[in-house]
């Protein structure tokens, strides 16, 4: 890592000297704010002339190879993010309100398994039962979040649970097109973003292809989680063997802990990372900008945990998890409809449903570039003294919060 922060600002080009042709190079994004990372350009280049490759935040950009580049236009024409953040800055708005369900899985341990309600185990095994592939971000055994393909249960049971780090899509945009183009069915789940690239990617419509869309806060930087792992392994002197980002089985569905197992057998239970994702620091810069904020989304349905249940649905959650699922298409009510007999659900309003996230982008904290100067010159360990813990007032209010709830709890 270099000594200080020098983020990047617009498009990244190598081997510039050694151009061949005369075409202008692409401008793909003319601020980080404008790309995702969806990898729709460096799938559609004919020449293969770009790579994602890691920012000084950790985050994936394309980088075009000036060398290679015949100056086609195809990454550029295929890239969804920017028009869709043009049309979310005019005000676009859905020209029809999505159909809102609060779900469990019938079964409990698929449930227990997932990170709300369990749909994505639902919705998938539909695809696997009928010989399909499907898509989703798995931890890898470095806790790298990565997009894969699978064809069985095994394969896709390791895409349950929320890895709260931006997931790299590896070729996975090319491998659905792949299976597309042999006949095979679809499911491909990820971020907004990532879907609405997937289908800008492929440029039209398939029946095959089925997009599952995760309600997404933002995604944190991969970069910061490396650094926050290492530093455990350091502290406990002893390798990590295993993360879960949010231990729903001890502390329940609504908690937010994250456990870190060590390979000596100890275990702990932190909530650092979860307080640096939450205060927005560490989140892609267009997370602040994004075009999905809304209950406008490029899936066929999307998924979430579903905040706000006892309003919409009371006496329907029992802590160990709800998803809110939303309806955005006729292909989606019909896969819903499929999936049913293995679901406990009720149809809710949409007015009780609209957590932040489903309203307008968080704003960048105005401590963000404080930190990422911090993350360069601090060893980690002040880093986590310093970011991984509430505000002092916070921490205050919320011992007087629990106090008060024991106080009221004897009282009874
Ligand atoms: C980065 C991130 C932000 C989120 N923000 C919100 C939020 O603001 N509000 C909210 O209600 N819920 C949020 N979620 C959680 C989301 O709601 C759940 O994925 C959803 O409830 C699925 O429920 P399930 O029970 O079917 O889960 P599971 O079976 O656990 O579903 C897992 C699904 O999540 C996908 N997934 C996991 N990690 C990633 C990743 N890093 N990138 C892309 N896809 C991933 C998998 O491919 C799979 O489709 C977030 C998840 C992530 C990963
Ligand atoms: S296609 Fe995706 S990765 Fe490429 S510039 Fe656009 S948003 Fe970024
Ligand atoms: S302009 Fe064409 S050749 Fe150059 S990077 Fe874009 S897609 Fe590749
Ligand atoms: S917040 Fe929006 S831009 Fe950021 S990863 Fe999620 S869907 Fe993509």
């Amino acid at each position: 890592m270099p000594e200080q922060y020098t983020p990047h600002t617009s498009t990244r080009y190598c081997r510039t000297a050694e151009r061949q042709s005369e075409k202008p190079l692409p401008e793909l994004y003319a601020s980080r704010e404008q790309c995702c990372g969806c990898t729709a350009c460096e799938s559609a280049c004919p020449v293969k002339a770009i790579r994602m490759t890691p920012d000084a935040e950790g985050f994936l950009y394309p980088e075009v190879d000036a060398a290679l580049c015949i100056g086609c236009g195809k990454c550029t024409k295929v890239c969804a993010f920017k028009p869709d953040q043009q049309k979310r800055a005019e005000g676009g708005k859905p020209d029809h309100e999505p159909a809102v369900y609060a779900v469990r899985h019938k079964d409990e341990a698929i449930r227990a398994a997932s990170r709300s309600g369990g749909i994505f185990t639902a919705l998938s095994d539909l695809f696997l039962s009928e010989g399909g592939a499907v898509y989703g971000c798995v931890l890898t055994e470095d806790f790298r979040a990565v997009h894969v393909r699978a064809e069985d249960a095994a394969g896709r049971d390791r895409m349950r649970g929320s890895k709260y780090i931006q997931s790299d899509l590896l070729d996975c945009f090319r491998q659905v097109q792949a299976d597309l183009r042999a006949g095979k069915k679809v499911l491909f789940s990820g971020t907004s973003c990532q879907v609405a690239g997937l289908r800008s990617f492929l440029g039209k419509p398939d029946s095959n292809l089925f997009c599952v869309d995760i309600v997404c806060h933002g995604v944190p930087s991969p970069l910061v989680w490396r650094r926050y792992l290492a530093w455990q392994t350091e502290q406990h002197g002893s390798r990590v063997t295993a993360v879960d980002f949010r231990n729903k089985q001890r502390f329940g569905w609504r908690a937010h802990v994250e456990t870190i197992c060590f390979e000596d057998g100890t275990e702990t239970d932190s909530q650092i990372f979860k307080t640096m994702f939450y205060s927005h620091s560490i989140l892609r810069p267009c997370c602040y900008h994004c075009p999905y904020k809304s209950t406008l989304h490029p899936g066929d349905i999307s998924i979430a945990d579903y905040w706000g249940i006892e309003k919409a649905a009371p006496g329907f959650s029992d802590n160990k998890g709800v998803s809110l699922v939303l309806i955005n298409t006729e292909a989606g009510q019909q896969c819903f409809d499929r999936v049913r007999d293995a679901l406990a659900c009720v149809q809710t309003k949409l007015q009780d449903s609209l957590q932040p996230p489903l309203i307008a982008p968080f704003p960048a904290p105005a401590n963000r570039t404080a930190f990422w100067e911090d993350f360069y010159r601090m060893p980690f360990a002040d880093i986590a003294r310093k970011y991984g813990r509430k505000p002092f007032m916070q921490r205050v209010k919320a011992f007087l919060r629990k106090k008060l709830r024991r106080m009221l709890q004897k009282q009874k």
